[in-house]
């Protein structure tokens, strides 16, 4: 096979590619239209927040965004970090309710 307007290492990488199990996906695509257009359609993405440790007591992986009144006893920015009022927070474990503190970081 030869490409024109391709340098000799460009040529390799394509034909690398070519040669490989998968193929060259642009080649090989032949969605009719209507499959097309049901890959266009938006569906829904959720954003998942969560403030995840360990909790030194139970050693369970908690969200501590699950803890009661988690909200209600702290009032940060979503992704807030390094600031004064996010280091030495006093969280509680919703697992088994104990209290520590946590520095928050991104
Ligand atoms: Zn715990």
């Amino acid at each position: 096979m030869v490409f024109k307007g391709l340098n000799k290492s460009a040529e390799n990488e394509l034909k690398k590619i070519i040669d490989s199990p998968g193929g060259l996906p642009l080649i090989k695509t032949t969605k009719s239209e209507s499959e097309l257009s049901l890959t266009r359609r938006p569906i829904n993405a959720t954003w998942s927040i969560s403030l995840d440790c360990n909790c030194p007591e139970c050693k369970e992986d908690i969200d501590l965004l699950d803890g009661p009144d988690f909200w209600e006893m702290h009032d940060f920015e979503i992704g807030e970090h390094e600031t004064k009022r996010t280091q030495n927070v006093e969280v509680i474990c919703p697992n088994c309710e104990h209290e520590f503190s946590v520095n928050l970081s991104y």
